[in-house]
């Protein structure tokens, strides 16, 4: 049996906890049984032949649905979950594999942006199309660059790092610059570019412009190697004069700067449902191994010492599940909260970050410890974990800028 812990099931409509109990099956079938040669599967795009992840992709986005899921219903999909619903969905896929939840819902975070705060509705309709066919169609969100991901995220810069530029041609951007990192940059179908508009001041020197990837002028470099979160794909994506029509520019001016921030605290957001996944991951293969260990002649749970460590990890878990279904259910209440772009949900999300993704490091540690060198070789399952669960800390602006985004916000903090 799977542990359901503290999903908060009052907030979720029956068709949606049914929908994450197939995914549940599905992860057990099809996913965990590759644990291990996913974990060192970072070259799949460079492969000739069909991969097993291509398949298990193409099971979760089309056999499954999950992919009609990211197209709001006035565009003809069944995205119409609330977000609570929607963590509840990631956290079943990351308990699988936290690359495969980061590529899983790469299109919907794009899809975020395409909506946020009015959607482009012909980008939109051009994406639901494509999203709607039997065939994955993936966004990649480019938005860091070789200077720095901090520095393109921080609001308060004002887009003034953003090197990646564009500019218009009569009724074409022109975009030129070097981005690296984002998930599934090679495999993608369509890219969404973070741009500075050249000649522009601020809010309107800030664009995010769509770019199928099929548009001449854009080539990337081979995947990187990382510690873990191996079948995310990351890399290097340059653009060389790449001309997409000028209705391709998601917003105009304000609204520009609010869907990118919005796109921040979703991302978020979302990084801690990530982390929460890894954790119900964790609980699963220390308990297996809790049950069957002895120490000393006893039974190894039933020490004192260790009943007591394995409590800390229960609270750990507790801990970075209660933060992330509050930072999503006050997501779902922008008429209590404000607005997603709203530097107090903004700076929320960060600091729920934070606290999630440093408790679930904190509490795969100690599982370590718990289990000894078995937890800390393959064979254990364990490691893995901690190296994967690392990455959600990293993403989406890095622990300190966000620590200092809650600062700024809570103590008028001046920095850079
Ligand atoms: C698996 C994976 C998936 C990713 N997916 C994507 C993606 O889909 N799209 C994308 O665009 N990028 C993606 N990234 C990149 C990631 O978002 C960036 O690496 C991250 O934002 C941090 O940027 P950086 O590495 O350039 O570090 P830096 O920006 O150099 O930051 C380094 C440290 O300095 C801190 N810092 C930054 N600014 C300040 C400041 N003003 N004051 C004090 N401290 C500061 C940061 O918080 C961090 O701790 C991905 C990375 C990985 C590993």
């Amino acid at each position: 049996m799977v542990e359901k812990f503290w999903t908060p099931y009052h907030l979720i409509r029956k068709e949606i906890s049914l929908f994450c109990d197939a995914l549940r099956d599905f992860i057990n079938r099809e996913v965990l049984p590759h644990e291990e040669e996913m974990d060192d599967y970072w070259d799949w795009t460079e492969r000739k032949e069909h991969t097993f992840v291509e398949e298990i992709f193409r099971k979760l986005w089309i056999d499954l649905g999950l992919q009609k899921a990211f197209v709001p219903p006035q565009y003809g999909g069944i995205g119409d979950w609330s977000m609570v619903e929607n963590a509840a969905v990631i956290i079943e896929v990351t308990r699988g594999d936290v690359g495969l939840g980061m590529t899983g819902f790469i299109s919907q975070w794009a899809v975020a942006s395409i909506m946020i705060p009015t959607p482009n509705d012909l980008v939109m309709k051009y994406v639901a199309e494509r999203l709607l066919k039997n065939e994955p169609y993936i966004i990649c969100n480019a938005i860091t660059e070789p200077h720095g991901g901090g520095a393109i995220e921080d609001v308060r810069l004002q887009g003034a790092q953003i090197r990646t530029t564009a500019y218009l041609d009569g009724d074409e951007w022109v975009i030129n610059g070097h981005k690296l990192w984002p998930s599934a940059f090679r495999e993608a179908d369509a890219y969404l570019v973070v741009c500075r508009i050249e000649g522009e001041k601020f809010p309107n020197n800030i664009a995010q412009i769509f770019v199928p990837a099929d548009t001449p002028g854009i080539t990337t470099s081979k995947p990187y190697r990382k510690m873990g979160c191996s079948i995310d794909t990351n890399g290097d994506i340059w653009f060389d004069n790449v001309r997409v029509p000028k209705e391709y520019r998601l917003h105009e001016g304000i609204d520009e700067v609010k869907s990118l921030i919005a796109k921040e605290t979703i991302g978020r957001c979302v990084n801690c449902a990530f982390a929460v996944g890894v954790l119900r991951r964790m609980y699963e293969v220390l308990k297996s191994y809790v049950d069957k260990r002895e120490i000393a002649g006893r039974p190894m749970k039933e020490h004192g010492l260790i009943a007591y460590e394995l409590g800390q990890v229960l609270t750990d878990m507790q801990v970075a599940e209660y933060t992330t279904w509050y930072a999503f259910e006050r997501l779902d209440h922008p008429e209590t909260y404000g607005s997603l772009w709203d530097y107090g949900q903004f700076s929320m999300a960060g600091l729920c970050q934070n606290i999630v993704t440093e408790r679930a490091e904190q509490a795969i540690s100690r599982a370590i410890n718990l289990m000894g060198s078995h937890g800390y070789a393959k064979e254990g399952k364990m490691e893995k974990l901690l190296r994967d669960v690392k990455v959600t800390q990293i993403v989406v602006g890095g622990p300190l800028l966000r620590l200092l985004e809650a600062v700024r916000h809570y103590f008028g903090t001046e920095t850079i």
